[in-house]
């Protein structure tokens, strides 16, 4: 047994919390480290920016049949596969653990006279980073895919010198230079390429002996392998959670949708799997877990983050608090559709985010460890947070004390109107 999380006001007899704060904690599941790594080199070498997400969402579904865990996608093409609760006919509460599949990249935004593309990002990601990448261009067609490489436009040392290093970095001042004979607009016209073509910019995965994973689009698919490695412990070991649980694949995340669409109202806990940012003047570590305390979208729940941290204290794993000011999930996304859960976000390190990202493998193994914690546990609350709404005598406001904050009548000459109520 343990408590969930200190109550800062048990002597207040007034809050008597409406029910017990304790129950059961599980220990961590052990997570195949080897599948996890393979899997995610495997997502990571499948281009998927936002909007052209079908291919690598094919593998995401092929592991979940491999596992043997069924599973849905909407219209659109996120995908929600089902972990098995017990039977309960007074609990229908479900759970949501939320990843996405979809990365930030580019798309062309005009065919250049020069042969070359102008092109506009997908995501919020900066020219200095995609500037030097290796890209592919996929136009129209399944069969036809382009190489190329995104350049500043004074890319030549020998021809600009100096002016190479103060030209700015905007989306303004790179192009992609494709490796075919290109001249001018007609040549590109003749090639197949047009405006709005999907460029992904190669991820390169290396994994080092040191144990870091040094690629990117770690942000998503780090989350996507670690939800499919918690979800190869479960079903491995033969456990039936307390609470029916969903995994959900978004494949918008990085435009902001994310799990706007897709989510059954019966969720009580969601809890989002993305990347922490390991930066000057953050607290996020890159070989544990970052628990995201609010960002741009305002703070997330009281309750379930202090719970997870509560459970990674239990589990012996390295977990941290962390706020983020540039920086949305999926958990956002659900909560502003109109979703009626308590909603957390659990971080993999990564260093350089949007950029030349890296992360550990101890990282987000030690995310997926602490999720197989939290899924077997009954939910924060297990009867308040059953149903999405009660009575106020059953409300657990025990956990949340706020003084009273003192006030003084003001004399009859001091009132704004000048007289006495
Ligand atoms: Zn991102």
């Amino acid at each position: 047994m343990t408590e969930l999380y200190r109550n800062p006001n048990e002597n207040a007899e007034e809050y008597a919390p409406a029910e017990p704060i304790t129950q059961e904690t599980p220990s961590p599941l052990d997570i195949d480290r080897d599948w996890l790594v393979g899997v995610l080199v495997r997502l990571l070498q499948t281009p998927s920016p936002t909007g052209r997400t079908d291919a690598v969402m094919q593998f995401v579904g092929d592991m979940f049949t491999r596992l043997g865990v069924p599973f849905t996608l909407t219209r659109r093409g996120a995908l929600v596969a089902e972990l098995p609760g017990e039977p309960s006919p007074a609990d229908t509460a479900e759970r949501a653990i939320v990843v996405h599949a979809d990365t930030i990249g580019c798309m062309v935004q005009r065919l250049k006279p020069n042969g070359r593309l102008e092109l506009t990002p997908i995501g919020t990601h900066s020219a200095r980073f995609a500037a030097g990448a290796r890209v592919k261009l996929f136009v129209d067609g399944p069969d036809r895919v382009y190489t190329g490489t995104v350049l500043p436009l004074m890319a030549s040392g020998h021809r600009y010198n100096d002016a190479v290093d103060s030209q700015p970095g905007d989306w303004e001042h790179v192009e992609l230079r494709i490796d075919e004979p290109a001249e001018n607009i007609e040549d590109l016209r003749r090639l197949g390429v047009q405006v709005g073509d999907f460029v992904a910019l190669v991820a390169t995965p290396e994994v080092t002996d040191s144990g870091y994973i040094v690629s990117r689009h770690l942000d998503g698919k780090a989350g996507v392998a670690a939800a499919l490695a918690v979800a190869k412990a479960i079903t491995e070991n033969g456990i039936v959670l307390p609470h029916k649980t969903n995994i959900m694949v978004t494949i918008s995340e990085e435009v902001g949708h994310g799990a706007s669409h897709g989510l059954v109202d019966s969720v009580a806990e969601l809890v989002s799997l993305d990347n922490a940012v390991v930066a000057p003047e953050q607290e996020s570590i890159e070989d544990g877990v970052t628990l995201l305390m609010a960002d741009l979208h305002g703070p997330y729940d009281y309750h379930l983050t202090r719970r997870l941290h509560s459970l990674a204290h239990s589990g012996d794993i390295p977990c941290v608090r962390d706020v983020f000011r540039h920086y949305r999930s999926d958990a956002a996304a659900a909560i502003e559709a109109g979703a009626g859960t308590r909603a957390a976000l659990l971080g993999f390190g990564v260093d350089g985010s949007h950029g030349w990202e890296r992360t550990t493998i101890a990282s987000v193994e030690a995310v997926a460890r602490l999720v197989t914690m939290w899924l077997r546990t009954k939910l924060t609350f297990a009867k308040w947070d059953a149903s999405p709404e009660g009575e106020l005598e059953g409300f657990p406001s025990a956990l949340q004390p706020a003084p009273v904050e003192r006030w003084t009548r003001l004399a009859p000459d001091e009132h704004p109107a000048g007289q006495d109520d």
